[in-house]
């Protein structure tokens, strides 16, 4: 069966014994997208009712609303989440966004794609997200550091090092989750250094923590080629985003001996067919604020970049980017999904019925939490590792979930996103089961 196959009703499993049914997300949002492929996951799991209904929902959310002094010495009110999604093989783990889109049905779609990503890599944690709606461009840094340090403080009595592990996302850095650590710890009384992952490396962060998620993606990519037998050297790739993820994939495909050929941030985009030189833009970057002041190549939209034809197009902004809209005209031979969410349902079946092989992002960007899990073991144990050590585990993990998922699409007959679904989804159901149910 293939996922063209599959139905699509967002409400295919109903809520176990009547329960009330939270209000149906909006078309086209991540939720609706991350609820559709959960339902035709559950299918072909044949999941009974009552397991279905839990899975797909969270089980806490927590909206948090708090002040803010800002420079002008006015009181701003801003509103966070933190949700989590299961905790059925261990504590839960995901990032905090900051981004003025945010609100509590995207932070529930994140927390339940990090269930399944973490069940896909087979790392011991189920999900979580959070989010504050701000746009961090325009605080100051003081101002971040107060709503960084007011936000902690609100969703202290959902977070822990043994319950809830925070880490960055879109629009937070190491020095967010500094300040988070800091928040945390003193309200402790004493330094709680795996509170967070994704922390600065001189309070207990890991070494190759930052460049996980942009490396995994490209180790991925690379062993897809192996495994099809395509030649990867000098491969054309094309980039969306150029933050913590779109960057260092972009540096990790040049020095794999890719060719970039263009990128782009939330201003436009950047192309040359000839390869930009990603070391020179990431050392401009440090000092400008968007790629398309750069030289190197010729201004182009967002638009256009998603088109262009390449090997490998590495979404790695935001969810919805390659719609029913656009999925027609995407001229890449594999999409590796560097985002979360990036793909909308009805892009999938487009894509697939033109024969463009999707990495998905519970696979694909699943490097960001396999080291978070590495910095938290070292946190814990306040025994440190070398960085070669770190980027070794980190391939040999991504390798085998990249087979496990192959191997199940092959003997199942699915497309790697299906696939990934229904191992991931299986083994969190898998451990829900073995746990027995309580009281
Ligand atoms: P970031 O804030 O560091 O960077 C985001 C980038 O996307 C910026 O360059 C921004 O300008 C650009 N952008 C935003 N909106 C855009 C738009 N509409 N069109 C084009 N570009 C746009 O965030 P990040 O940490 O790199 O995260 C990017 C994505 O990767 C998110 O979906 C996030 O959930 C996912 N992700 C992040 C990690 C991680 O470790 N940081 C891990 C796994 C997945």
């Amino acid at each position: 069966m293939t996922i063209a196959d599959l139905p699509h009703a967002p409400s295919a499993v109903p809520a176990s014994n009547g329960a009330p049914q939270q209000p149906p997300p909006k078309q086209e949002s991540a939720y609706a997208t991350a609820l559709a492929q959960f339902d035709r996951a559950a299918q072909i799991l044949n999941l009974d009712p009552g397991m279905a209904s839990m899975l797909r929902s969270c089980k806490r959310e927590l909206t948090v609303n708090f002040p803010v002094k800002m420079d002008n010495g006015e009181v701003r009110r801003f509103t966070g989440y933190r949700v989590h999604h299961n905790t059925a093989r261990g504590p839960t783990k995901g990032g905090i966004r900051y981004s003025p889109h945010v609100d509590l049905d995207e932070v529930r779609a994140l927390a339940m794609w990090m269930t399944w990503k973490c069940a896909v890599v087979n790392i011991p944690y189920g999900g979580a997200k959070g989010g504050v709606v701000c746009n961090p461009k325009e605080l100051s840094p003081r101002e971040l550091e107060g709503l960084t340090r007011r936000y902690t403080t609100e969703i202290t009595p959902f977070i822990s090092p043994e319950g809830d592990i925070p880490a960055p996302d879109m629009g937070t850095n190491p020095q967010i989750m500094a300040w988070m650590m800091d928040t945390y710890s003193m309200h402790r009384g004493y330094s709680v250094p795996a509170i967070v992952t994704g922390k600065p490396v001189n309070i207990g962060g890991s070494a190759g923590r930052f460049e996980a998620t942009g490396r995994g993606i490209m180790f991925v990519v690379r062993e897809a080629y192996r495994t099809f037998g395509w030649r990867f050297e000098g491969i054309r790739v094309v980039v969306q985003g150029f933050g913590n993820v779109g960057a260092i994939t972009a540096q990790t495909a040049h020095e794999m001996g890719c060719k970039v050929i263009a990128v782009s941030d939330v201003a436009g985009g950047l192309y040359n067919p000839n390869g930009l030189d990603i070391p020179r833009l990431r050392r401009f970057m440090q000092t400008h604020q968007s790629v398309c002041e750069f030289d190197g190549g010729e201004r182009i939209t967002n638009a256009e970049l998603l088109t262009l034809p390449c090997d490998v197009l590495v979404p790695a902004a935001r969810e919805n980017q390659i719609t029913a809209a656009n999925a027609a005209h995407i001229r890449a031979r594999v999409i590796a999904e560097g985002a979360n969410g990036p793909t909308t349902p009805e892009a999938d079946e487009i894509l697939m019925a033109n024969n463009v092989l999707v990495i998905p992002d519970i696979l694909c960007n699943a490097g960001g939490v396999i080291v978070s899990y590495f910095e938290w073991v070292q946190s814990l144990q306040q025994l440190f590792w070398e960085e070669d050590d770190v980027n070794h585990r980190l391939e040999r993990i991504l390798i085998r979930s990249f087979h496990d998922v192959y191997e199940l699409a092959i003997r199942m007959d699915l497309d790697l996103r299906t696939a990934a679904l229904v191992l991931g989804i299986g083994r969190v159901a898998e451990a829900t089961r073995t746990r027995g149910l309580y009281p």
